[in-house]
């Protein structure tokens, strides 16, 4: 910094150099006054020169009395050094060239040698006063002396003409100062704007170097924050570069990968449209084998007979008197215990042949066969496996129905809907059923099939029907729905003002036979137990179509639940009450018989089938014609007590089972 020193700076140096020389000017005299003053100070400066012109004058005095070297040289020495020292170097300058220039004037006359007008020096002391008397010799000393400041106004006046010559040259020379002190006033005027320029300019250049110091810390700051970003864009890149390598690596890799795979594809392609050929081939042969299943299940149905009876024991419930041994027994079949029970035997001791006779009471034994019997410690799960194929073949196209039938708490309901709670494993048929259904129509999907199933649960009491779906302000209201046929010349049913219910998972079905539960309860008063005096027949609509083939299949499958078979006892008197239980029975008996009397028509192959006897009938004839395959639960007591309603409930059953029904056929499009 100290070597970039401001112009400024160097021009005040130049100002303070100059400045004595500008006071040196100061003190010239100015032009006006200048020669007046210059006189004036000639005049003072004269002034000593008239005090040592009188002193000379003493030492004239002196010297005219005692002759010494001549004083006057020495003036023009002492003047020249005074005005020197006024003037400063260039004025002395001139006036040593004057006083060079200037001849010695000799001070005194020199003195003749010899004369005797002054007495000489004896001995080096002053001459002794002339004697008054020696006038001669005072008037030649007077002449002497005369003649001396004669001379010496001469001198006077050669040094008067050298001082006016100096003052000339000195006025000159002050003009000529005062022309360079005007020039260098200018030149200070100049120099100063220039300063005051300079200053501003400083001023304006300290502003702009603050602007730019600060501008530079900023761009300095910003420079660092770039380069630091710089650095890290450089790592970043150094990783992208790395990253980026790895992944072209990658991409060779899986190139060449995918190469080889294009090439796999290609065989791949290849096999798969073998496989299809493979897949079309056995899909065409599944197909045919499904069809031959179908039909070699139907054979086996209709071996099995298309009308079969199953007996159900229903065990005895806690609470209940224990059955002598050997009231029931369940004897095993031709193939030993191994084969499923078939056979059901009944011994009863006919207690009024005994006391007639005053004999033991005989016991008669009653043997009944059925294709299947269930003794009272069979399960759920084991009953249903009986059935599952029956309710399959619904699924095929051909209508099946199931009955439960026998007295009142002889377990068609447990049979049909399960037990009380949510065991599982005490569900009923209904559920198994469907589940079973849901599951099939599944499989079924992969082979090109699409089943829909729709719901419908009515209950039949006094010969009227009644929705166990109805909901909101129906609920539990009986009538107005009546059995119509779903249009002109069409053999398929539907009651009117009930709710068929779109289903297709177990939840469903779940939630329809706890709202049909609910519609029972609703109806139940404590004198009659309805839902025992009433038929509830659980109605699925299953439609399958295969689509690619053209192929349609509907069944409606059946599962109802009858209401109980026991007659009224004859001795019970005939309250209010009574009769209308007895009008109830009288209803019930007369559409079990009537059922008896359709299935023995259908079995004898009778041109006139009594359907339209009783609303049961009615509503299930689609389910019990020749294609149909029906099955019948004979659920019966184990309790000696029922003997007789079980009794009547097998001899019904026998009958049944004793039906054949011809040759059942799938309803297909
Ligand atoms: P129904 O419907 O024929 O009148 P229920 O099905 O109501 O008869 O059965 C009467 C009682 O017997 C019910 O408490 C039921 O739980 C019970 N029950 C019926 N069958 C069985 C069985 N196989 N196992 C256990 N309990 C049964
Ligand atoms: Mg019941």
């Amino acid at each position: 910094m100290e070597s970039q020193r401001s112009p400024l700076l160097e021009v005040k140096g130049n100002i303070e150099l100059k400045r004595p020389l500008v006071k040196a000017s100061s003190r010239l005299p100015l032009p006006g006054s200048r020669l007046k003053r210059g006189l004036d100070r000639m005049e003072d400066a004269s002034e000593p020169e008239k005090k040592r012109t009188r002193g000379l004058g003493t030492a004239t005095k002196i010297a005219t009395s005692r002759p010494r070297a001549p004083p006057l040289t020495t003036v023009p020495q002492t003047t020249a050094q005074k005005v020197s020292k006024k003037t400063g170097p260039r004025c002395s300058t001139a006036i040593a060239t004057v006083v060079k220039n200037q001849k010695p004037v000799p001070a005194v006359a020199v003195q003749k040698p010899g004369s005797s007008a002054v007495p000489p020096m004896v001995g080096g002391k002053k001459p002794s006063k002339r004697p008054a008397w020696d006038l001669k010799g005072q008037l030649c000393d007077l002449n002497a002396e005369l003649k001396c400041c004669r001379e010496r106004t001469q001198t006077l006046d050669q040094e008067n003409q050298q001082l006016r010559d100096q003052l000339r040259d000195a006025q000159q020379q002050a003009k000529d100062l005062g022309i360079e002190r005007r020039t260098l006033e200018g030149e200070l005027a100049g120099v100063r704007v220039q300063a005051e320029q300079g200053q501003q300019e400083l001023k304006n250049l300290s502003a702009r170097v603050l602007e730019l110091e600060e501008r530079l810390g900023m761009q300095e700051g910003l420079v660092q924050e770039l380069q630091k970003e710089q650095l890290e864009l450089q790592e970043e890149r150094r990783q992208l570069t790395s990253q980026l390598e790895e992944q072209e690596r990658r991409l060779q890799a899986s190139e060449a990968a995918l190469s080889s795979s294009r090439a796999e594809v290609v065989s791949l392609q290849q096999e798969a449209a073998t496989q299809a050929a493979l897949l079309a081939e056995r899909g065409e042969r599944l197909h045919g084998l499904e069809m031959e299943r179908r039909r070699l299940h139907n054979q086996l149905q209709e071996l099995k007979g298309n009308i079969r009876v199953f007996c159900r024991v229903r065990p005895v419930l806690p609470g209940e008197p224990t059955p002598p041994s050997g009231f029931l027994l369940f004897p095993s079949g031709p193939g030993g215990p191994s084969d499923p029970p078939t056979r059901l035997s009944l011994s009863r001791t006919d207690e009024r042949r005994g006391t007639l006779s005053g004999a033991p009471a005989p016991i008669t034994r009653h043997d009944f066969s059925f294709d299947r019997v269930f003794p009272p410690g069979s399960g759920q799960d084991e009953v249903f496996e009986e059935i599952s194929m029956l309710v399959q073949s619904a699924l095929d196209g051909y209508p099946v129905c199931i009955f439960a039938y026998g007295q009142t708490g002889s377990g068609k309901t447990f049979t049909m809907e399960g037990g009380p709670g949510e065991d599982p494993q005490l569900e009923g048929l209904i559920p198994r059923a469907l589940r079973h259904l849901f599951s099939v129509a599944q499989e079924l999907s992969g082979q090109g099939w699409t089943y829909s199933f729709v719901a419908s649960y009515v209950e039949i009491y006094n010969e009227t029907v009644r929705d166990l779906l109805a909901t909101g302000t129906r609920k539990g209201q009986g009538g107005e729905c009546e059995i119509r046929r779903a249009g002109p010349g069409s053999e398929e049913l539907t009651v009117t003002n009930a709710r068929y219910v779109p289903v297709s998972c177990e939840k469903e079905v779940e939630a329809l036979l706890r709202l049909a539960h609910q519609n029972r309860a609703v109806a139940r008063t404590a004198q009659n137990e309805r839902s025992s005096r009433s038929h509830s027949v659980f109605q699925l609509q299953i439609s399958g179509e295969h689509s690619s083939r053209g192929l349609q299949c509907v069944a409606p499958l059946s599962l109802v639940d009858l209401a109980g078979s026991e007659r009224l006892d004859p001795g019970l008197a005939f309250g209010p009450g009574e009769r209308e239980r007895l009008r109830e029975t009288q209803a019930i008996n007369s559409s079990l018989s009537t059922l008896g009397l359709v299935i023995m028509a259908l079995s004898n192959k009778e041109s006139h089938v009594p359907y339209r006897n009783s609303k049961l009938t009615y509503l299930l004839q689609n389910s019990l014609g020749g294609s149909a395959k029906m099955l019948m639960f004979v659920n019966i007591s184990p309790l000696e007590e029922n003997v007789s309603e079980t009794l009547n409930s097998l001899r019904f059953a026998s009958k049944v089972n004793q039906c054949v029904i011809g040759t059942a056929q799938a309803s297909r499009k």
